[in-house]
């Protein structure tokens, strides 16, 4: 009989317990020992929801204090040696100094998992990285696990080596595969070890055969089980997930592995390619519970589907969810902010395991056994597709109304440029910030108190503009040129349109882990968005009415609003992106007709978008510069449009940076000593830039001279005329007497470059 399992459980608690529990460890306030009963609590928990749920096998070793890459790290002996620690005796705060870095030493790099929101920390590899295995702790979650199984069998979950190894960064980055064979070694030593205690399964993860890989990584594969599958060992079960491997499939067919998982929620169309072909006494894995989002499954066309699965293969069919569950909230059932029916419509992680239980007796006992459930699925299914809170007409006939002339703007740059100019008389390398001012205690309270009912909405909006007076206050004095109202009001960029936007949910607890102890609460995109009523024109128009300089109105753009919620799984992405564009389009052009005259569209998610397969890459970039356009390009020639991106690659999408024709993008760049830059100026943007001169993630207040040497080297780039200076991100994780000395610093670095270049022409 078809067996189920899951490929990993979200590790941060219920109610976040894992992120308070290293809070208050990292400062000061809970010791180790404390924090690591937090972790096994919750290591027993998630297995037992498992044990509740009826799966067969109960996934374990997936669970870390901060990353399971860190810790993969950490137990191949792979610490970087800059930070002086001995991998044989590494605790937990050792690897915490890794992950948070330390007064001397910058912490590992840390990047986003695939195209996931959720980043792990980069494993950083000497040249002729020596690896050694240190596996105590993963050993005893393993063990641990087996002792609370009941008898249960328990599989142990393992990044694999050459996903391990792809993602890693290397001292001399065309020989990381000079490296496998060693790091080989110690993945049999591990096999052989899990394989003595009774370890029956492992699951072996190799995301990065959903991505692109040349042939010497598809030879590192090869290569890999090949000498795994040669030793003492469990059987291996390779899971892939986030994409179709299909184009990888003579490849996988050829690998001496015991089972494959498939992600058959994005990947539904490999199907019967991977059936068709599968090695004989091979076990399939097939991933039918969407572990991305938070939708339901369709449970009865998924147990229709699974039915010649099972014919086919009996046991060697198992049934999974498409990837860890990681990325889905613990529970939804109970969420206290949900409309219950939308909260009928979803499915958290818990839910999932449930919806597996179904599944499997479904195809065991037949769909009589589970008529109740297939019943209520199939209820819930339709009341959402007919839904009035789903479909609407009035956006429907404004998606028919897009036409060409919507997503161009009415003359090119120069023409435009000399327009604002005219009309916002800016000095050379004008300086501004991104948008954010410090978020105080004081507005965090205010926030709180408005939310639990104890200050009424007047005194709330009180407050804000007070603290949006003082944010005005404070950067006419600095002498900034263009000014921000400062955010107080927003507690997150993106979840601040949603409530305000139809067609959107915001849960109370659906927290997912972002990185470390940071959880992200992603709002829930159920039905097609459309803007009620403006705002945040009441808030710009305030602010501008404050100062005679220009205040810059601040929206989050469409691709951002899109790709850090969960979305609708019945419309494509783009098509979403296409009615949030039209809803900040009405945002734009309501604070064109209040007298704003910049406005910025921050788009820090643009990059991230990017599908995991090149072929790909052109559709997206396609729709995501329309969506953005569509945003943008109502307003008049002299209103000035800005965007904003940070922290990635944008080297390889210079072209649709350029096509969003922002007149003016500013750009995380301080980190890389303006190396960024150098793509820009090499590309030839077009129009105007404003490079990152510090990095805001340090509390440190970097010099003028700092800053005008990165000014200068810009100004050898890209004509000063198009540059403009600012921070490289917005402010509010900072404290107000850092942010005014840095920005002093910056207004007086801009000047002296100023005086420089005007006393040399
Ligand atoms: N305007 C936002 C801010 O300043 C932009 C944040 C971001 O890029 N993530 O906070
Ligand atoms: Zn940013």
């Amino acid at each position: 009989m078809a067996h189920t399992h899951i490929l990993g459980y979200p590790r941060i608690g219920e109610r976040r317990e894992l992120k308070f529990a290293l809070e208050s460890h990292w400062q000061g306030q809970g010791s180790l020992a404390e924090l690591q009963q937090v972790g096994e609590r919750l290591c027993a928990d998630r297995q037992q929801r498992q044990v509740d749920a009826g799966l067969h096998w109960l996934t374990t070793g997936d669970f870390a204090y901060y990353d399971l890459m860190l810790d993969h790290a950490a137990m191949f002996g792979a610490l970087p040696a800059r930070f002086g620690l001995d991998p044989a005796a590494l605790e937990l705060d050792g690897s915490f100094q890794l992950a948070r870095g330390t007064a001397a030493q910058p912490a590992l790099e840390m990047t986003k998992w695939f195209d996931t929101n959720y980043h792990y920390l980069v494993p950083e590899l000497a040249a002729g990285q020596a690896f050694s295995l240190h596996a105590g702790r993963y050993l005893a979650q393993v063990a641990r696990a087996q002792a609370q199984a009941g008898g249960r069998p328990v599989k142990p979950v393992l990044i694999g080596p050459v996903t391990f190894l792809r993602l890693a960064k290397s001292a001399r980055p065309q020989e990381r595969l000079s490296l496998l064979p060693g790091l080989l070694r110690v993945y049999a030593e591990l096999l052989a070890e899990l394989r003595r205690r009774g370890i029956e399964w492992v699951q072996i993860d190799e995301p990065v055969l959903a991505t692109d890989l040349d042939a010497p990584w598809q030879a590192a594969v090869t290569q890999a089980y090949r000498q795994l599958a040669g030793g003492e060992r469990p059987r291996l079960l390779l899971t892939t997930y986030f994409g179709p491997v299909d184009h990888h499939l003579p490849l996988l067919n050829a690998l001496p592995v015991d089972g494959l998982h498939i992600d058959a929620v994005r990947g539904a169309a490999q199907l019967p390619a991977v059936l068709a072909s599968l090695p004989a006494g091979r076990v399939l894995s097939v991933g039918v519970v969407d572990g991305r989002n938070v939708w339901r499954t369709d449970l009865r066309q998924v147990l229709q589907a699974l039915r010649p699965l099972q014919d086919q293969l009996a046991d060697r069919l198992w049934i999974a969810s498409s990837c860890s569950l990681l990325h889905v909230p613990c529970s939804l059932a109970r969420d206290p902010r949900l409309e219950a029916t939308v909260r009928h419509w979803l499915a958290g992680a818990d839910e999932k395991l449930a919806e597996l239980e179904v599944l499997r007796r479904g195809l065991q006992d037949g769909e009589a056994s589970v008529a109740d459930a297939l019943a209520e699925s199939d209820a819930a299914l339709a009341e959402r597709r007919g839904s009035a809170l789903v479909r609407n007409a009035y956006v429907g006939k404004r998606l028919s109304g897009i036409d060409a002339d919507m997503v161009q703007r009415r003359h090119a740059f120069p023409e435009r440029s000399a327009r604002q100019r005219a009309r916002l008389q800016l000095p050379l390398l004008p300086t501004t910030t991104i948008g954010s001012f410090p978020q105080t205690p004081r507005i965090r309270a205010a926030r709180a108190a408005r939310k639990r009912g104890d200050m009424n909405a007047y005194d709330y909006l009180k407050a804000m503009r007070e603290e949006i007076r003082h944010a005005i206050e404070q950067q006419e004095q600095l002498g900034l040129d263009v000014l921000v109202h400062g955010e107080p009001e927003r507690n997150d960029m993106v979840e601040h349109f949603a409530e305000h936007l139809f067609g959107f949910a915001i849960t109370d607890n659906g927290w997912v882990q972002s990185y470390g102890s940071r959880c992200v609460k992603p709002p829930i995109i159920y039905g097609d968005v459309w803007r009620p009523d403006p705002i945040t024109v009441d808030t710009a128009r305030y602010a501008q009415s404050l100062t005679e300089r220009p205040v810059k109105g601040m929206l989050t753009g469409p691709v951002t609003l899109l790709q850090w919620s969960f979305v609708r799984d019945d419309q494509p992405r783009e098509a979403t992106a296409r009615q949030l564009a039209l809803a900040i389009r009405d945002e734009v052009n309501d604070l064109e007709r209040a007298g704003i005259r910049i406005i910025q569209i921050d788009e820090p998610a643009f990059r991230e978008g990017l599908p995991l397969r090149r072929q790909d890459w052109q559709h997206y970039l396609d729709w995501a510069v329309h969506a953005f356009k569509l945003a943008s390009c109502g307003v008049l020639d002299d209103t000035q449009i800005h965007t904003h991106m940070c922290y990635s690659e944008f080297n390889d999408i210079l072209p649709a940076i350029a096509a969003l024709d922002a007149d003016v993008i500013t750009i995380e760049t301080s980190r890389s000593r303006m190396e960024l830059l150098d793509g820009f100026g090499a590309f030839d943007y077009p129009n105007e830039i404003g490079p990152g001169v510090y990095d805001i993630h340090s509390p440190r207040v970097p010099g003028a001279s700092e800053m005008e040497a990165l000014l200068d080297r810009a100004c050898r780039v890209v004509d000063p005329r198009r540059l403009w200076v600012n921070p490289d991100c917005g402010l509010k994780t900072r404290h107000w007497p850092e942010t005014l000395a840095a920005l002093g610093q910056m207004v007086s670095a801009a000047r002296a470059v100023r005086r420089r270049l005007a006393t040399s022409t």
